[in-house]
């Protein structure tokens, strides 16, 4: 007999995935069928991403739901943003331990609360049980042909930006793990990463490469180096962060992910335009410079010492 408070696979389904979503008008099939069916756009290529959250590793299993949910979408839409990408929908694999109404419908909630507020379509996905919970979220959204935001094109002489300021999660972390249904102070950064999804698209014209920082300032910072084969130079007390510069915490700031803020370089002549955007986004400081590949993908320099990294300057699974 199944647990009256819990719900079978396709109620479940129908009751808390199917309805209540941004609606794409790109999306001809939604959820129902053995596959969604988006129409394709003339002049746009379509960018898609997927991003799995594991309980206990990415998130506290005892975490409210509805701040699980808004952070496993949050934490996927951020590679669109990251792209300069329209966000079009996503595909949602969640493996539950339980299905428990009360569970489901605030993951739901929270869920549809972030697809919302990025205009994210939800088009499908799979269901299954598992001893713990795992959400995967696969999303999808257009750029014009040729304009998408990557690592790889990162030029010689290009000034380093960054969105917003770096180490507010990673600092608010021992907080969660101690108080995961907190949203007070820190916690709020962790749970609601700022995705910068309208800027990400502001920036297609100006930036030349881009990434969303998730696993560290440094450690990132090292991909657009190595796939652009330059050296970035961060000129590191114009870096925003969470604590005090050369703070003990300082270091934590600039080598923890999880805030999603976006890390690109732009050609010093786009200056003007990105003051302009600064007016709406203030967050957005100039940190660096790109140079030709030295030794080291990443240098942090002060007063025109470089400063010695410590050996582990990100987040690693393995
Ligand atoms: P299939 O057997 O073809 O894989 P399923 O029976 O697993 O399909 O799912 C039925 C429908 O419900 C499909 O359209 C699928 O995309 C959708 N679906 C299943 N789980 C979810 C979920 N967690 N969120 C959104 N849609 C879902
Ligand atoms: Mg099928």
């Amino acid at each position: 007999m199944s647990n009256p408070q819990s719900l079978a696979e396709f109620a479940l389904i129908r009751e808390f995935f199917s309805s209540g979503f941004a609606r794409s008008t790109d999306t001809i099939l939604g959820v129902g069928d053995d596959c969604s069916i988006i129409s394709s756009r003339a002049d746009f290529e379509l960018v898609q991403s997927i991003d799995t959250q594991v309980a206990d590793i990415h998130f506290p299993a005892s975490a409210p739901a509805y701040l699980i949910a808004q952070r496993a979408l949050r934490c996927a839409a951020s590679d669109l943003a990251a792209m300069g990408a329209i966000p079009q929908g996503f595909h949602l694999a969640i493996s539950l331990p339980h299905s428990e109404r009360e569970w489901l419908e605030e993951f739901s909630r929270g869920l549809k609360d972030a697809a919302n507020q990025f205009n994210l379509d939800l088009l499908g996905g799979d269901t299954t049980k598992s001893k713990q919970l795992v959400i995967s979220i696969s999303v999808q959204g257009w750029v014009p042909t040729g304009s998408a935001l990557r690592r790889d094109r990162a030029q010689v002489g290009d000034d380093i930006w960054v969105t917003d300021k770096i180490g507010l999660a990673a600092l608010a972390l021992a907080d969660v793990l101690k108080n995961p249904a907190t949203t007070d102070g820190l916690a709020q950064a962790y749970y609601f990463p700022n995705i910068q999804m309208e800027l990400g698209q502001l920036l297609r014209p100006l930036a030349h490469a881009c990434m969303d920082i998730s696993d560290g300032l440094l450690q990132d910072a090292a991909h657009i180096a190595k796939a652009s084969h330059v050296t970035l130079q961060f000129e590191a007390a114009a870096i925003p962060t969470a604590a005090a510069f050369l703070h003990a915490d300082w270091w934590h700031s600039i080598g923890g992910g999880d805030d999603y803020q976006l890390l690109f370089t732009a050609a010093p002549t786009q200056r003007h335009a990105l003051s302009t955007l600064q007016q709406r986004f203030t967050g957005l400081s100039r940190v660096g410079q790109v140079l030709a590949a030295q030794q080291q993908a990443v240098q942090l320099v002060h007063n025109q010492e470089i400063l010695s990294l410590p050996e582990q300057i990100g987040f690693q699974h393995f």
